[in-house]
């Protein structure tokens, strides 16, 4: 059997025991609003298409999507929970503030 451990605080979860999965996906968020470009947008999107050949596509993709996933122990999932990143803001439960990121 594999040794499965707590991500936080690497507590041994034999099987059988309570785990918890914690998958983070943060992907670029698009709030409809494009920056004034100066000159000629087609020629732009051209530029930029081309500059994109360069670029590993791996990058490319990490730039816009990216998932994590741990394993927990209940103590430290409930930690997570009640503070994700450890931060003094109130964090958003509502999905509304996608798309509206400016
Ligand atoms: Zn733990």
């Amino acid at each position: 059997m594999d040794d499965i451990r707590c991500f936080c605080c690497e507590k041994q979860l034999p099987e059988g025991s309570l785990k918890y999965v914690v998958e983070i996906k943060s992907f670029a968020d698009f709030d409809c609003f494009l920056e004034d470009y100066p000159g000629d947008v087609e020629e732009g999107m051209m530029e930029l298409l081309e500059e994109m050949e360069d670029v590993d596509a791996k990058v490319l993709e990490d730039d816009v999507y990216q998932e994590m996933i741990f394993v927990l122990c209940k103590e430290c999932r409930d930690k997570f929970y009640k503070n994700p990143f450890q931060s003094t803001q109130q964090f958003y439960v509502d999905k509304e503030i996608k798309g509206s990121i400016h």
